[in-house]
């Protein structure tokens, strides 16, 4: 099946959007098929970051409504510019430092790059005084690379432990970003760690969660993600197009 992408920054063409949301739904669908899975059992969540609002305007007349950011900053920007009857609405797939806890529980549906406990409290403690709840993941660095975020996979269930003290983070699964690498063997072994991982939290309950979700899989590596048990698929090149090596 045809990748219809460019290596343009600027906007791409709202058809070219739509025709490429609706090549990676069935490319989901199909792994779903292989996998044996239920395509309902897995979202599909935009990547729009470093792409302009009218490219989210494009992508939600195509269906989406919930489009995944990684800095707070260019998600609140995006935010504010789009006309609220639209009901779109983000997930925040990025680090989210201190100082921007207060801007991100204003603007964000969803935490998926959570890795911190004195951040949770945090959130927990303005998300009370505003009388709602976030859903998060935890962010897992399955890869081992010093550069990436998320919690090494020993203190993973440590970590989830104490997120049973925040009443308003709705605890919902784990997130990773696989080794980028053209070995299918290594990146399949990210997903099935973080999909043991899940299902130890899951069968213990901790924190009182199910433990849901599992995000992972991008542009690259969906489909592979899928087939290891993906609820979430994060995939922005194959939609919106490429973007400047800086970003990211
Ligand atoms: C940018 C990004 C993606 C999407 O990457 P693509 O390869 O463009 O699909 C997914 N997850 C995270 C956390 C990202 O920052």
């Amino acid at each position: 099946m045809s990748e219809l992408t460019n290596n343009q920054p600027d906007a791409a063409p709202a058809d070219v959007i739509a025709a490429n949301v609706a090549a990676v739904r069935g490319r989901i669908a199909s792994a779903c098929e292989r996998a044996g899975r239920d395509a309902a059992e897995v979202r599909l969540l935009p990547v729009s970051k470093t792409h302009p609002v009218e490219a989210l305007v494009a992508a939600h007349a195509a269906g989406i409504d919930r489009f995944g950011e990684n800095r707070v900053q260019e998600l609140v920007a995006k935010a504010e510019l789009l006309d609220p009857a639209l009901g779109i609405e983000f997930a925040l797939i990025g680090p989210l430092q201190s100082n921007k806890a207060g801007r991100a529980v204003e603007w964000v549906a969803e935490f998926q790059a959570l890795d911190s406990l004195k951040l949770a409290a945090n959130l927990d403690r303005r998300l009370q005084a505003l009388g709602r709840s976030l859903d998060v993941l935890v962010e897992v660095n399955t890869s081992g690379e010093s550069t990436k975020f998320g919690l090494a996979p020993d203190d993973v269930l440590g970590f989830a432990a104490g997120l049973g003290a925040f009443d308003s983070l709705n605890v919902r699964g784990l997130m990773t970003i696989a080794i980028p690498s053209p070995d299918h063997k290594q990146v399949a072994a990210c997903f099935q760690m973080l999909r043991g991982l899940r299902d130890r939290l899951r069968d213990d309950r901790v924190a009182g969660s199910d433990w849901p979700e599992l995000s992972m899989g991008m542009s690259g590596d969906f489909e592979l993600a899928i087939e290891h048990g993906a609820t979430c698929v994060r995939v922005g090149t194959a939609i919106f197009g490429g973007r400047p090596p800086v970003a990211g």
